[in-house]
């Protein structure tokens, strides 16, 4: 029996992998769900048109947003923080100055991710052993699993999109706008290093009008009532159907033996704190990039050794339109990543910065107000005149450019993982440089950036975030083979994040669920 540890995007991916190659696997998981209350109210609004939702249980499940750390609001599913509870308290871990945190929920974070994807490029994928060639198969085989909402536009052709069958979704009409306005303006922007397109988002969206999908309600950064934005706990339901895969959830992984032939499992019940062991012939972990690496260092009692977490940082620009677009608090619109922006230009950074446009929505006002507070901005002020002119860049860059986290297990008083960020001024040096780009192209895309709302997120906040134990052609101590397995294992492949030599700006799920699932596929046939 194989075990996969995790039922987030990357266990899930390596589960499939191993089972379309015939194998059985059992997969352990913390697996917190969303309290039943909330879970009801989800299933009563997705049983019927928004027109006809409650108001009451529409407010219940958008939820007052709480300032997550540093300050911006940390996004909650159907109002719960679930995804986000009990991982600080349970894994035992400290933060000083990281905005990112594990999850114990049965799908991960995907139960709050914005469902962008775009893959990475070769030129981005420096001092990885794998590129492009050998993931091309596993990006196809994972899209089957999450479906995609993408056009074939100029960005497929330096990023392929792995699908002849992606769905389209609409865009709303500051995206219209905005899109209309980069492609006149194409040529001048592309000489500029600026790419553009619409947004590749795991989205289920209509193919006919007899067909389910999305249908523009605007509670995307709520949760979707539907189901339409893909969740890895969708995949864990169809997986649970086959007979050769059994789901355990409540199961807090704690510590792996190896020997020659199996791998002895410790986990602790959630619940009730009874402690349990599972013997498997390998072990894929999945359990996100924190608790990863801290079950295999307290396995090895690696105690005081800081590993480096790399980061793509996260960074917020917001852009006023010089035209209003009015009404858009009535819209019909779906409040993803509506166009994707990459900047490759060697003056502002030698890889891909990637930018997502969203337009109106609640949750991204929010966030702007923030920003504003800081400047002793009315908020009002905002709402009634800004939110007809404003847009919102989202962007990340790559961890060469990136702060970093430095990551240490402490023996006393109590084994604990320490999370410390170490500032790299690049970070900002290279936002202030994709701001005057797009300042100086701001009458090309009809729309400049607000210098003063510019806000660099601190340290883990993009929850792009890994390569604590990188992947290497020939690993040392605290690195890992291309299987994914570190220094010293054999049978225990570390599947998520926790791998990655670098990260790329341009999102980091699809790419991680394709490397698990290449380690599932190719680990296979091990004996
Ligand atoms: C607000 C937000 C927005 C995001 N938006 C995007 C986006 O648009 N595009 C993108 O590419 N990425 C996005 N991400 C990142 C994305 O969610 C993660 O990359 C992805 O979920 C990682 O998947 P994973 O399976 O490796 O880990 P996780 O999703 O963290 O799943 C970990 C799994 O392991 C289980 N687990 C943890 N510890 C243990 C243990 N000790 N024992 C047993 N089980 C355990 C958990 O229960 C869970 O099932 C976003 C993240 C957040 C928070």
């Amino acid at each position: 029996m194989h075990c996969v540890v995790g039922s987030g995007p990357s266990g899930i991916a390596c589960a499939q992998a191993l089972l379309d190659k015939g194998l059985e696997v059992r997969m352990l998981d913390a697996g917190l769900k969303l309290e039943a209350p909330r879970a009801q109210a989800v299933e009563q609004l997705g049983a019927s048109a928004p027109a006809g939702w409650d108001p009451k249980l529409v407010a219940m499940l958008k939820g007052e947003l709480a300032a997550g750390p540093g300050g911006l609001p940390q996004k909650l599913s159907f109002g719960s923080d679930f995804p986000y509870r009990d991982g600080e308290k349970l894994l035992n871990c400290t933060f000083d100055g990281v905005g990112l945190r594990p999850s114990l929920a049965q799908g991960g974070l995907s139960n709050v991710w914005g469902a962008a994807m775009l893959p990475y490029l070769d030129a981005d994928l420096d001092g990885w052993p794998i590129k492009n060639g050998e993931l091309a198969g596993h990006y196809a085989a994972v899209l089957k699993m999450t479906g995609v909402a993408a056009r074939r536009d100029d960005l497929a052709a330096m990023f392929p999109l792995y699908t002849d069958e992606p769905g389209e979704l609409e865009l709303s009409r500051q995206a219209r706008t905005l899109l209309g306005n980069m492609d006149r303006n194409k040529t001048a922007l592309r000489e500029s290093g600026i790419h553009h397109g619409v947004s590749r988002v795991a989205v289920k969206a209509r193919r006919s009008p007899r067909d389910t999908g999305c249908v523009y309600c605007g509670m995307c950064m709520h949760g979707c009532p539907y189901g339409y934005i893909y969740n890895s706990a969708a995949t864990l339901r169809e997986l649970e159907r086959n007979p050769r895969f059994t789901y355990q959830p409540d199961a807090i992984v704690t510590s792996l033996v190896e020997n020659d032939e199996a791998v002895t499992i410790h986990s602790r019940n959630r619940l009730t704190g009874g402690e349990q062991t599972t013997v498997a012939s390998r072990v894929y972990l999945a359990a996100g990039v924190i608790p990863t690496t801290k079950l295999l260092l307290e396995s090895r009692r690696d105690f005081d050794r800081t590993l480096w977490m790399k980061d793509s940082q996260y960074f917020l620009i917001p852009l006023l339109f010089a035209r209003r677009t009015r009404g858009v608090r009535q819209e019909a619109l779906h409040t993803l990543s509506q166009l994707f922006l990459e900047i490759l230009d060697p003056a502002v950074s030698p890889h891909t910065v990637h930018l997502q446009i969203y337009t109106y929505s609640n949750l991204i006002y929010d966030a702007v107000r923030h920003a504003l507070r800081r400047f002793k901005m009315s908020f009002n002020f905002l709402t009634s005149s800004l939110e007809e002119r404003l847009v919102v860049a989202q962007g990340f860059l790559h961890s060469d450019d990136s702060s970093k986290i430095a990551v240490t297990l402490r023996q006393s008083p109590d084994v604990r993982l320490e999370l410390k960020a170490e500032i790299n001024p690049r970070a900002r040096a290279t936002v202030r440089k994709v701001t005057g780009k797009l300042m100086r192209n701001a009458w090309r895309l009809g729309a400049a950036p607000v210098l003063p709302m510019v806000h660099v997120a601190e340290p883990g906040r993009s929850y792009h975030g890994g390569g604590t134990l990188p992947m290497r052609q020939e690993p040392g101590p605290f690195e890992s083979d291309t299987l994914g397995r570190p220094h010293g294992w054999r049978r225990v492949h570390a599947v998520d994040a926790t791998i990655l030599p670098g990260i790329p700006a341009t999102t980091i799920t699809l790419s991680v669920m394709a490397n698990a699932h290449r380690i599932g596929w190719e680990s296979a046939s091990l004996t």
